[in-house]
């Protein structure tokens, strides 16, 4: 644990108002800061910086924390980088004792030393003639060089159960890292691990700091899974990273090119486009949008050519724009997908593939092009639909200037007049407006109600006692001296008197964290927590924070509330004569108010 007192020296000199602004436009409202939140789309801004409290909130998306929380999502980082990033800002050496003690980190340590022996040993199989001639085979067949193999530390995973676990076991790594790390399964009958990738080649996955985080392995016939990739561990998460961004980030600044498959990413590296990755076997997702925001101003899609390629195209430009990049798409003419077109176009490759580049198509002519490929305009039906969509389209642009030029081009071509179109769009966007109204309307109910709250999913199950517990939490952060006095028995409040297990554990991490004189940090719970739990955590104590009375009086009123609500829950389980009377004695409560 790092201690307290290194901790607020941090905090003093990287002042989270400073800190966030580098990265979000503020402006000032009353004594807080408001912009535009950098962690989910929206154009009226709802994230707030509080000053006084070192802390910011998001009320769109429930992103809280401190300066801390802000660096661990902002920069894709875990407790212990994020600290060590801010201490640099501020020119603090972090203590070198302190940096071992911190288990969490030798965990994603020790699983990223382990990728990295693995990939070593993967990259050998490859070149064993007895172990890996036919991936090495299926890799030269594809056209790709001994130089481009060695440069994305491409391997392959030999036929068998016993390979990649016994080399790591022989380097000391532990069956339950290599399981945690998902190179090996655990057999269910006997209880050993077992190789997870098996007679597949193997692309490393590696971050932009350049760690092995992950693996994908492809099969190199038509069975099934066609890719195997890693699942979530303590050292990736694969919503968050891009295939070969680590060598596309110095190079995309203008455009990236993002693939569907690994083999595109290389077969384009190879040519000369060094600005290609690709997401990890998965449709793209919103935080992998933003990390390519950070990189470059624009995206050319340039998936498969087949039809579900293009539908997955039309997903992702969705998520792009959403988070402000030019996007266009790329198709791939006479070929399935870019390796293929690279590879069938020889010595021209290159050149052919810059003019698909520069030939791709911005959003609304693609969605165009979509929408007259599937009406035969010539019908009056099908026009009259074909305009229905397009009006549709272009009412979910933004921009009025860019959906009058829209308007033109297809009044153009459908030789329907502007001024009906102009009507058409606008219903549509007011339809739109109309039905996002009531899903935000259904969401706050569903809200209130605790219904689907990932971070504390027994809300559902009492609101009373949940916002005692949370009333509660806040005051006891916000005054951690009331914290000292819980721990020394002046207030009385045990762990076993929280209904839901998320503040429980909240109760439980501040109290470990809090010595007996109140000194505590909010950012100590870092360690502990992810992010969206932070916001959570932030939100009570900025609510306590908005009200005058705070003091000990209201916090022992709450505990014998929290109390309270929990009998009548145990209660309710215990016998039904009990129930009748909890309900009379509710409806005599009723009466009285
Ligand atoms: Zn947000």
């Amino acid at each position: 644990m790092i201690s307290p007192e290194i901790i607020e020296e941090i905090k003093y000199r990287c002042d989270i108002t400073d800190v966030i602004s580098t990265y979000v436009p503020l402006k000032r409202a009353g004594s807080n800061y408001n912009g535009h939140c950098p962690f989910h789309s929206e154009r009226t801004p709802s994230f707030t910086v509080f000053p006084a409290t070192r802390s910011f909130y998001c009320f769109g998306c429930g992103a809280g924390g401190d300066v801390v929380t802000f660096i661990m999502k902002r920069e894709n980082l875990d407790y212990r980088s994020a600290l060590e990033m801010l201490a640099k800002r501020a020119g603090i050496e972090l203590p070198r004792e302190e940096r071992r003690e911190d288990t969490g980190a030798i965990k994603r340590e020790r699983i990223l030393s382990m990728n990295r022996d693995a990939a070593r040993f993967f990259h050998a199989c490859l070149y064993d003639p007895n172990l890996g001639a036919n991936g090495l085979r299926y890799l030269t067949e594809r056209g790709l060089s001994g130089a481009t193999i060695k440069h994305f530390g491409l391997g392959f995973a030999p036929d068998s159960f016993g390979n990649v676990t016994d080399h790591l076991t022989k380097l000391g790594y532990t069956a339950e890292e290599m399981s945690v790390g998902f190179l090996c399964g655990i057999s269910k009958k006997s209880g050993r691990p077992y190789d997870y990738f098996r007679n597949r080649v193997i692309f490393p996955i590696i971050d932009v700091t350049g760690n092995v985080v992950a693996f994908g392995g492809r099969v190199m016939d038509d069975s099934v899974p066609k890719y195997l990739n890693t699942s979530d561990t303590p050292a990736f998460k694969k919503s968050r990273n891009l295939f070969a961004l680590n060598y596309a980030k110095s190079k995309c600044a203008d455009r990236l090119i993002l693939c569907e498959g690994y083999m595109d990413v290389i077969a384009l590296h190879a040519h000369g486009f060094e600005n290609a990755v690709a997401t990890l076997g998965t449709a793209i997702t919103p935080e992998q949008a933003r990390i390519m925001a950070k990189y470059t101003k624009q995206v050319i899609i340039s998936y498969d050519s087949d039809e579900a390629g293009q539908r997955a195209a039309n997903k992702a430009m969705k998520l792009l724009s959403e988070v402000g990049l030019d996007v266009r798409v790329l198709r791939v003419t006479g070929a399935k997908d870019p390796d293929e077109f690279l590879r069938k176009n020889g010595t021209a490759a290159h050149e052919k593939f810059k003019l698909l580049l520069d030939n791709s198509r911005a959003q609304f002519e693609f969605k165009l092009d979509g929408v007259l490929s599937r009406h035969d305009i010539s019908i009056i039906d099908e026009r009259i639909k074909a305009a229905a969509e397009l009006c549709r389209i272009i009412s979910e642009v933004y921009s009025e200037a860019e959906r009058d030029v829209y308007i033109g081009v297809v009044s153009d071509k459908l030789e329907i007049p502007r001024d009906s179109l102009k009507n058409d769009v606008k219903r549509a966007m007011r339809e739109r407006e109309k039905s996002q109204k009531k899903e935000e309307i259904q969401a706050v109910i569903n809200k209130t109600a605790g219904y689907g709250d990932r971070v504390n999913p027994d809300m559902v199950k009492n609101t009373g006692a949940v916002n005692a517990e949370e009333n509660i939490l806040g005051i006891l952060l916000l005054y951690p001296e009331n914290l000292a006095a819980v721990k020394k028995g002046k207030i009385e409040l045990s762990s076993t008197d929280f209904f839901s297990e998320f503040n429980r554990k909240v109760f439980e991490e501040a109290l470990a964290r809090c010595d007996d004189t109140g000194k505590f940090d909010f950012s100590l719970l870092n360690e502990v927590f992810d992010v969206d739990s932070m916001g959570r955590i932030t939100s009570m104590v900025i609510k306590r924070r908005r009200l005058k009375e705070n003091g000990t009086e209201l916090l022992c009123d709450m505990i014998s509330r929290l109390r309270e609500e929990t009998r009548h829950r145990k209660n309710e389980g215990d016998d039904m004569a009990q129930i009748a009377d909890i309900l009379a004695s509710q409806r005599n409560k009723l009466k009285k108010t």
